[in-house]
């Protein structure tokens, strides 16, 4: 941080000035210089720094008396700059971003849907239905009743701020408030909105498409900016919505893959076979290789679904069962006896 080389000529004050003086030429300089009346002018804003700056320095005793002998401590800004609205309220007593800090944020709202297995490959979009805390429908938000006009603020007199005075250990301070009727406007309505009585926001029926992008996990959340309450003379909320994926009667999702079981005969699985089987699209042919073991997987590759943001599928994996017949046929019997035999003789 560079540290500037004269506090005294910032302030433009003597060496020798008294506390009085000092505070009497912050209190000048910062109306100058203020961030409210140079619209956020950078220069402006730098001035408005630095001489809060060196009257954070010089208005303490014990600083000053460092300063003066030369010694500028680094810890003093050891938290970077000083607080200058803390100085600014200080010496005022309000801060200059009073209107600002009293601008409310609305509720968050939370909703839900729910999608299929399918829809996560494809992606899916829903109508969603909800009532909210909005801009009131009847006049736009102004709270005013349409047609009326408006009259100066009596609060302000149409200033838009309150000036108090008082009197302190350090003279007379002038408080300056935003006017807490007119929020600064310097003008109310002549005739309130009747449906929120001035407000501006009243309970409203929102419809929203939602979209929902391919890929989508269970219970993962999207977020509508701005879609929740709406705050009066504030921010609006959020709208969370929260995706739910139908568990699907075939197909377990991992990932991007998806995996199902597939129960074949004994012969199936000695022998081989090619085999359709149903996939989360249509369906597919799996090679059940001879001497397919059970709990073997075999992968149908990009059957399965796909992660957000990428197009490349996932597999399919299929988790092979073998049954054991129960019942036999008096042939299938006297085959298998054979068979029995034949294994006994190869032996
Ligand atoms: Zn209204
Ligand atoms: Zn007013």
């Amino acid at each position: 941080m560079v540290v500037p080389t004269d506090y005294y000529e910032i302030l433009g004050v003597e060496p020798g000035a008294s506390n009085t003086e000092i505070k009497r030429a912050y209190r000048r300089l910062a109306r100058k210089y203020h961030p409210d009346v140079n619209n956020g002018d950078p220069t402006a804003e730098q001035k408005f720094k630095q001489i809060s700056e060196a009257y954070a320095v010089l208005s303490d005793p014990k600083k000053r008396w460092q300063y003066d002998r030369g010694g500028v401590s680094s810890d003093w800004f050891a938290g970077g700059m000083p607080d200058i609205f803390e100085i600014f309220e200080q010496a005022f007593g309000g801060s200059p971003f009073a209107r600002t800090s009293q601008r409310r944020r609305g509720r968050n709202i939370q909703a839900e849907v729910t999608i299929s297995l399918e829809e996560v490959l494809t992606g899916a979009s829903r109508t969603l239905n909800y009532q909210r805390i909005g801009p009131c429908p009847h006049c736009g938000g102004s709270g005013r009743e349409p047609g009326t006009g408006t009259r100066r603020c009596p609060t302000c007199n149409g200033v838009g701020q309150i000036h108090r005075q008082q009197r302190t250990f350090m003279g007379v301070m002038t408080t300056i408030t935003v006017c807490p009727d007119c929020g600064g406007q310097g003008e109310i309505a002549q005739q309130t909105c009747r449906v929120c009585a001035g407000q501006g926001v009243a309970e409203v029926d929102e419809e929203v498409e939602i979209s929902i992008p391919a890929g989508i996990a269970d219970r993962q959340e999207l977020v509508l900016r701005g879609a929740g309450d709406t705050a009066p003379e504030g921010h609006s909320g959020d709208l969370y919505v929260v995706v739910h994926v139908e568990p699907h009667e075939l197909f377990v999702r991992k990932g991007r893959d998806l995996h199902t079981d597939l129960t074949i005969s004994f012969t199936q699985a000695a022998l081989g076979e090619a085999i359709t089987i149903p996939t989360l699209d249509g369906e597919a042919q799996l090679q059940i290789p001879p001497g397919t073991q059970p709990g073997t997987e075999l992968r149908l590759a990009e059957c399965g679904v796909v992660d957000m943001g990428s197009p490349q599928r996932g597999d399919l994996v299929v988790h092979i069962q073998v049954a054991v017949p129960r019942h036999l046929t008096a042939r299938q019997r006297e085959l298998l006896r054979e068979l029995a035999a034949e294994e006994r003789n190869s032996q």
